[in-house]
């Protein structure tokens, strides 16, 4: 099959700062609707990658192809447009406002405004936040202020806040850091739920996580991929074992 098949298509990818190549020559291919797990040393390059694919950072070279279009010429919110979500590691919710309230403001108005104002006076937006909380377990919270849920319960919020723009890819980084235990759980779950409906990228360091929800990993090193595969196959290599995982 031809590279276009894929929803994400990197190809030669390089970035440097200073003249230090953090990401150096990279190809990497996601499909629709699947499930990436990407692993590797710290300074491998992982966070650079999803900078990247989310345009705020521009690469020294290479493409990257979403749907056929390439986005590294694209500014940042029209990238969002294009359907590629990110979640970084520190949520950035509105503490003050309800989940609700929160759900609500990342309905996507950047599309016009009378889009976004016709949506709002038909049932169609409430019935897109009660199933987006649904999704992300926050069904008996919707009235809750945002800044008295748990750590866990604010990071599945900015999930949905992502779901709101129905996003095509979504990317997470290190999405269970500072969870408990059942809500690394539930975390697992939700992205497998989340897995057939959307594309995901997961930057995750947790080898009990990742064996949860990955399908497909791909290991980074010095900015390029040293192994990519099922977790098994990975698990077996040894420069991943050498790099990473003998740790
Ligand atoms: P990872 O997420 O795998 O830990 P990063 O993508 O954060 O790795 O970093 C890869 C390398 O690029 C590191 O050596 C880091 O110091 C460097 N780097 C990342 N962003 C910048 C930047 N904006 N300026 C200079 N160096 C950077």
């Amino acid at each position: 099959s031809s590279n276009t098949d894929f929803l994400l298509s990197v190809e030669d990818l390089t970035v440097s700062f200073d003249g230090f190549k953090a990401i150096d020559g990279l190809n990497f291919y996601v499909d629709e609707k699947e499930l990436r797990v990407v692993i590797g040393p710290n300074g491998a390059g992982k966070t650079t990658l999803l900078d990247l694919i989310c345009g705020k950072t521009k690469p020294t070279d290479g493409s990257i192809k979403f749907r056929g279009r390439e986005l590294t010429k694209l500014p940042e919110h029209r990238i969002v447009w294009e359907g590629v979500g990110r979640k970084f590691q520190t949520p950035s919710i509105y503490d003050s406002l309800t989940v609700r309230e929160n759900l609500e403001v990342s309905y996507p108005r950047g599309r016009g405004v009378w889009g976004a104002l016709a949506f709002k006076r038909d049932q169609a937006l409430n019935d897109k936040i009660l199933e987006i909380a649904g999704v992300v377990l926050l069904d008996d919270a919707l009235d809750t202020e945002a800044g008295l849920l748990s750590h866990g319960q604010k990071q599945w919020l900015e999930i949905g806040m992502l779901l709101m723009q129905d996003p095509a890819l979504l990317m997470l980084d290190e999405p269970i850091a500072g969870m408990s235990a059942r809500e690394r759980e539930l975390t697992a779950e939700l992205l497998n739920r989340l897995a057939g409906k959307h594309s995901i990228i997961v930057i995750e360091h947790d080898m009990n996580f990742v064996k949860q929800i990955g399908r497909k990993v791909t290991v980074l090193h010095q900015g390029a991929i040293l192994a990519e595969g099922d977790m098994e196959t990975v698990q077996a290599d040894q420069r991943v074992i050498d790099v990473y995982l003998g740790h």
